[in-house]
């Protein structure tokens, strides 16, 4: 009717067509407050209505029509009550069942004609029908024509509210909103990548004519989510690039050659690939924010030295206090200038375990042996006098490289001029340590960011999460790298394990043994220092077995390591601290007893600290076969060996949320958008906003309003407002 006033996305829901006060309660508390919310009420799902169909076409699952006439009836009065119907069309006959038949069966009896509407299931090597909606014909032919196809939206529906009456509100009123909703990109921009406009893709999700039609328009609302996400993404990007300026550390080819010529081995091309990455990045004044992807075993930790180097390698200018002991000190003695005097950037490391601090430090030591760098550790456990001493030289430039733990980020630490930060594990730290670390480097300029995860986080998660991020990916091991031979056993074969790894020690190699928790407990588990206690008194008995955990004094842990890395030790029984970073090429087995209790990317972590040479190297998982979730996700470890595929694996037991955890930032709601499945979408948008922001970066040009705003509206508190004015 016509005086009826319009219909806004700002009306109250009340007002829109079909709903009362009464009503309106009801979907208020489903969160329909304005009609607004109706457009944005997406369904649930759909049922596609095949239409009428012959009986013998029909399979299962189908919602179909069948129309034909009833040759048998009977009505069962045994508990459940029921009808059944025997339906013959001529093609086929079909069994229609109604419990608590209600009148129905007076409706129908033999001889009857009907059109039955309802899901197909199997039944007896029939096809049923169960509570199907009919109605009773006159005569076969001449009958109306039954509906053709269709297909219902199926919305979240309530106790007061039903999905079809949801369907009817948003029917009723999507017409009247469909103009409110505006178009973030122009037609041929759309055409091109094979999507629906925002409008069109609005109306079919809620009214799609055919299954593919719906598909598409979920994919169109879902590259409209990525891109508001990235556009984000790039505008922080793009302010971080304009207003914060690195160093620019130029490495020339001798630097290079001479970076080259510390490793005991040629870099693989991956390895090279990613250097070259890097050393663009780092020659320039941007600071570089890159995030290096490589499964455990890659050579990450050479590439984190480069990066260092880089810093090193480059002169800082003299500051003033220098340059003014040198005047008073004698400036002109030889050994002070050339080599003794250059005082490069710094570097720093940051490892999320003291274990793994330590051996990086005791590998970078070695690398840089007889040279002039210097390096130095800091981790929590140091004593207080030495940790001082270290935030001396850090502060005074005469450490050129440290490596350490969160204690690298907690206070009193002041560096000279910080130019590389490299972060190593990055699962195991938060966003803001970046930002700390920045904001100590010393001389106002940010320092360039390497970011390593051996933790593969799935490229579109990179993307997403870390979206502030540039993405390299080692992709390649070092040669002779032989696949993990990967078991999955049941405590039962323990003996049989154990006798496995004897044989592996006989030959001159050495295994890790895992358990989950340090002491027997409350948990009827085995534990490390019980399984220590074990295998040194039995099956083991001629290998010397040690043991290693978190709860250890930081000196003997430390001299257990490098007990275990020069072979008086054959055997390391450990807890989970021995997770991340941990290598010895010597060690082929890793044996993890109770792996149910531990998490896939995990598992794969555990087993990443073996196959480090070009010995052939075996994993044995000894778990539980209780559920069926975790011999699946047991099985995930022997299917797969690349890092990749458990962590997609990982992702689909566990769910995203757990992953992206505090990473994630912003409150949109990815509706349609799936990280996992829509990799072709996100990557487009991504390209699409980076575009977009690098030729409009506040979104201020004629058609980028709605946008704007949209973006502000989702992301406003993640990207400085001042960003984007
Ligand atoms: P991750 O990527 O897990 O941190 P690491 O950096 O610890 O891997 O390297 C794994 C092992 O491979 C180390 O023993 C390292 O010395 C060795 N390695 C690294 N790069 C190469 C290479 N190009 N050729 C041979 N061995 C290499
Ligand atoms: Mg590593």
């Amino acid at each position: 009717m016509s005086n009826i006033l319009p219909i806004t996305a700002e009306t109250p829901i009340q007002f829109a067509r079909g709903v009362g006060p009464a009503r309106a309660a009801q979907l208020m508390a489903l969160g329909i407050k304005l009609c607004a919310d109706l457009v944005t009420y997406y369904p649930r799902d759909y049922i596609r209505y095949e239409g009428e169909a012959p009986i013998s076409t029909i399979r299962p699952g189908e919602m179909v029509t069948l129309t034909g006439t009833l040759i048998q009836t009977r009505l069962i009065r045994k508990r459940p009550v029921r009808f059944e119907a025997l339906l013959d069309d001529g093609s086929a006959r079909a069994v229609l069942t109604w419990f608590n038949p209600y009148g129905v069966d007076e409706k129908l009896s033999p001889g009857t004609h009907v059109r039955v509407t309802g899901k197909a299931t199997a039944f007896d090597g029939r096809i049923q029908i169960v509570q199907g909606k009919f109605e009773v014909l006159e005569a076969l032919e001449g009958s109306r024509p039954a509906a053709g196809p269709r297909i219902e939206s199926i919305y979240a529906a309530s106790e007061e509210v039903t999905s079809p009456q949801i369907a009817r509100i948003i029917q009723g009123n999507l017409d009247g909103l469909l103009g409110g909703v505006a178009e973030w990109f122009d037609g041929a921009f759309i055409a091109e990548r094979n999507l629906m406009t925002r409008r069109e893709a609005t109306e079919r999700i809620h009214r799609p004519r055919e299954m593919r039609e719906a598909q598409r328009a979920r994919r169109t609302l879902a590259y409209h989510e990525f891109f508001l996400h990235q556009t984000a993404v790039a505008i922080k990007r793009y302010h971080q690039r304009t207003t914060q300026k690195a160093l620019a550390l130029r490495v020339d080819e001798k630097v290079d050659a001479r970076i080259r010529a510390l490793l005991p081995f040629a870099l693989t091309a991956a390895q090279t690939r990613v250097i070259e990455a890097i050393r663009k990045d780092l020659a320039g004044t941007k600071p570089m924010n890159r995030l290096l992807q490589g499964d455990v075993g890659s050579g990450k930790t050479v590439v984190a030295l480069y990066a260092m180097l880089a810093g090193v390698a480059t002169a800082r200018e003299k500051q003033k206090g220098e340059i003014e002991k040198q005047k008073d000190g004698n400036a002109a003695k030889p050994q002070d200038s050339g080599l003794k005097t250059f005082r490069g950037h710094q570097g720093a490391l940051m490892a999320p375990t003291e274990i793994l601090a330590e051996q990086h430090f005791v590998t970078l030591s070695k690398l840089l042996e007889g040279k002039r760098v210097r390096v130095a550790l800091l981790v929590g456990g140091m004593p207080a006098k030495e940790k001082e001493a270290v935030r001396r030289e850090l502060a005074a430039g005469e450490i050129d490289i440290v490596v350490g733990t969160h204690a690298l980020i907690s206070d009193g630490v002041a560096f000279k001029s910080l130019a590389v930060v490299v972060i190593d594990e990055q699962h195991k730290f938060g966003v803001e340590q970046r930002s700390i670390l920045r904001a100590r480097q010393g001389t106002g300029a940010a320092p360039h960011t390497l970011v390593m995860t051996a933790t593969p986080i799935p490229r579109t998660l990179a993307m997403t999460a870390f979206g502030d991020l540039d993405v390299s990916v080692i992709d390649e091991l070092p040669p002779g790298r032989h696949a993990i031979h990967t078991k999955f056993t049941t405590a039962a074969s323990r003996e049989e394990v154990y006798a496995f790894v004897a044989g592996r020690l006989k030959a001159g190699e050495q295994a890790y043994v895992v358990l989950p928790t340090i002491d027997e407990g409350v948990l009827d588990l085995n534990s490390a220092t019980g399984t220590q206690q074990e295998l040194q008194s039995g099956w083991l008995k001629e290998f010397r077995v040690g043991l290693i955990h978190g709860r250890m004094e930081r000196a003997m842990r430390q001299q257990i390591m490098e007990r275990f890395r020069q072979h008086l030790i054959d055997v390391l029984v450990a807890t989970t601290v021995i997770e991340v970073g941990v290598d010895v090429p010597n060690a082929t087995v890793m044996v993890i007893e109770h792996a149910d209790r531990f998490g896939l990317s995990q598992l794969h972590q555990l087993r990443g600290r073996v196959g480090r040479s070009d010995k052939k190297s075996y994993c044995v998982l000894i778990g539980d076969q209780n559920t069926e979730d975790s011999v699946s996700r047991l099985q995930a470890m022997v299917k797969h060996s690349s890092g990749f595929k458990v962590a997609e694996e990982d992702l689909r037991i566990r769910g995203m949320g757990q992953l992206i955890g505090t990473a994630q930032s912003g409150k949109s709601d990815m509706h349609f958008a799936d990280l996992l499945f829509d990799t072709d979408l996100l990557g487009m948008a991504r390209r699409d906003a980076f575009r977009m922001i690098a030729t409009d970066p506040r979104l201020l040009e004629g058609g980028h309003e709605e946008l704007r705003r949209e973006v502000l509206r989702a992301y406003g508190e993640t990207i400085t407002l001042a960003d984007v004015g």
